[in-house]
């Protein structure tokens, strides 16, 4: 897996100094600063610690199946801002660099969020994920399916859990919108459908979770 993060503090300077504090007790493989410096900070091949307890596709131990990059930006917690064009550019090149050298699935090119829903926000709606798949980098919903398929309004929750845990969310199916569901939805939202995240699996958010799931049992991307 790759696992992309924000800094979440109010300077680089002080997200660095945390990342290379043993104390902390929080690492990740690479940073990425807003003026595209990239800092390697544990080696690919070492477990690093940025995900804590997480989940994705039946796997637990997020952190010693993954690489981390942790992108420097405030977050939702210090003025959450757009990640400039100079950062996405050095992730763009650094990703490429790491998915040539492992095998990860597209679908396993994930948020912070999409692993730990309950907990975590990062990287966040202004995140720009369609860039990233139009590089190549992990999944975008591209080709919805005819809205007339999909009920507009959905007693369906069952439906839902059931898609969310096909394409790897930790869901349990128990047919209630529960804070469970809803959190797994809004991550969803968060990286597939950025411009309302509202833990609501309306039918905008159904038609891309079924466009996922369609693209990727065709290409068999993992
Ligand atoms: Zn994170």
């Amino acid at each position: 897996m790759l696992i992309l993060h924000y800094t979440g503090m109010t300077s680089a300077e002080a997200a660095l100094d945390r990342l290379c504090d043993p104390a902390a007790k929080v690492s990740a493989h690479y940073a990425i600063e807003e003026d595209g410096r990239v800092w390697r900070l544990v080696p690919e091949e070492a477990r690093a610690w940025h995900a804590g307890v997480s989940f994705w596709r039946g796997e637990r131990d997020v952190n010693g199946l993954s690489i981390g990059i942790e992108l420097v930006n405030p977050g939702h917690e210090f003025g959450y801002r757009p990640f400039p064009e100079p950062q996405m550019t050095a992730l763009e090149g650094l990703t490429r660099a790491i998915l040539a050298r492992h095998p990860i699935p597209a679908r396993n090119v994930l948020g912070h969020s999409d692993v730990a829903p309950a907990r975590k926000l990062d990287p966040g709606e202004l995140f720009d994920w369609q860039r990233l798949a139009r590089a190549g980098i992990g999944l975008w919903p591209d080709d919805l399916p005819q809205a007339d398929t999909i009920a507009e309004t959905g007693d369906d929750i069952a439906g839902v859990q059931i898609a969310l845990a096909r394409f790897g969310y930790e869901a349990v199916v128990t047919g209630v919108l529960d804070d469970a569901t809803r959190c797994a939805v809004s991550a969803f939202q968060r990286h597939f459908r950025p411009d309302l995240v509202d833990g609501t699996p309306d039918a905008g958010t159904r038609r891309r979770l079924a466009a996922l799931l369609a693209g990727t049992d065709r290409k068999q991307v993992g």
